[in-house]
């Protein structure tokens, strides 16, 4: 059967670009027109606001988890939707590894989004060490599950999620076709243990070293519904080839 989840492809730009970059990304689209693929760019915060296109949605890389106050550095919810962003990234690995986001913060994170009608493309994955141990579905499950017991499982309905797994992130290193699935095929079936209609929705993006040249191959498999791209999205027709390969 084909699948009725319209594909999604996200760049994450981390601590990288400048407001050239923005420019340039709004000419690269602008000028092609891509269909039945929805394409989504998080710069740093700064560089919301010089973001503004027809052809892409915006979104955050990360939101703070309470509404407001004496958080200095922080950046909350309404404020993001306030300039527009239609999603966030949470829990991506670098903020669990860099800043100690716990599973319970990183569900705390997702309410506060949802709440304030921000789409959270909610981040998973393995380490190394996990992945050899054998017990990565563990470890994925865990982190889906402190999350669906703050926000429940139909809010997933409003959510994307990520399969990152880490020893693929900026290493160079993706996860091959057969193993994103495997963990792909996991998560939906995780879910659809508890509703198998918000499940069979639910888009799940591969990250990892994702490329024009590999995109493809990993886009085409069952559960595959997109690509979270950190490297290969700061470079603006790489960025747009890996979007056309996501076009079914
Ligand atoms: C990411 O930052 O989420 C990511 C997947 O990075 P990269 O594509 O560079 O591996």
């Amino acid at each position: 059967m084909q699948s009725q989840r319209m594909p999604l492809v996200a760049g994450n730009w981390k601590m990288n670009g400048d407001v050239e970059l923005a420019e340039k990304m709004q000419q690269t689209f602008g000028a092609t027109s891509i269909e039945n693929v929805d394409i989504l760019i998080c710069p740093p915060f700064p560089y919301l606001s010089s973001l503004s296109s027809d052809s892409f949605a915006k979104g955050a890389q990360n939101l703070s988890q309470f509404a407001k106050g004496a958080h200095t550095g922080e950046v909350s919810a309404t404020m993001l939707a306030e300039v527009g962003c239609q999603y966030v990234l949470i829990g991506h690995s670098e903020r669990r590894q860099d800043n100690g986001e716990s599973d319970d913060v990183v569900a705390l994170k997702v309410q506060a989004a949802l709440e304030n009608k921000i789409i959270p493309v909610l981040c998973v994955g393995e380490t190394e060490a996990i992945r050899e141990s054998g017990d990565f579905l563990k470890c994925i499950a865990a982190q889906l599950d402190k999350v669906i017991a703050l926000v429940g499982i139909t809010q997933f309905a409003h959510m994307v999620v990520a399969y990152e797994p880490v020893w693929a992130i900026g290493t160079g290193k993706t996860a091959s076709p057969e193993q994103a699935q495997e963990v792909h095929k996991f998560i939906r079936q995780h879910l659809a243990g508890l509703n198998s209609e918000v499940a069979q929705g639910l888009r799940i993006l591969y990250g990892g070293s994702v490329k024009a040249a590999n995109a493809k191959e990993l886009f085409s498999q069952p559960d595959i519904d997109g690509g979270l791209i950190g490297g290969a999205s700061l470079d603006p027709q790489e960025f747009l080839n890996i979007c056309l390969a996501a076009k079914s």
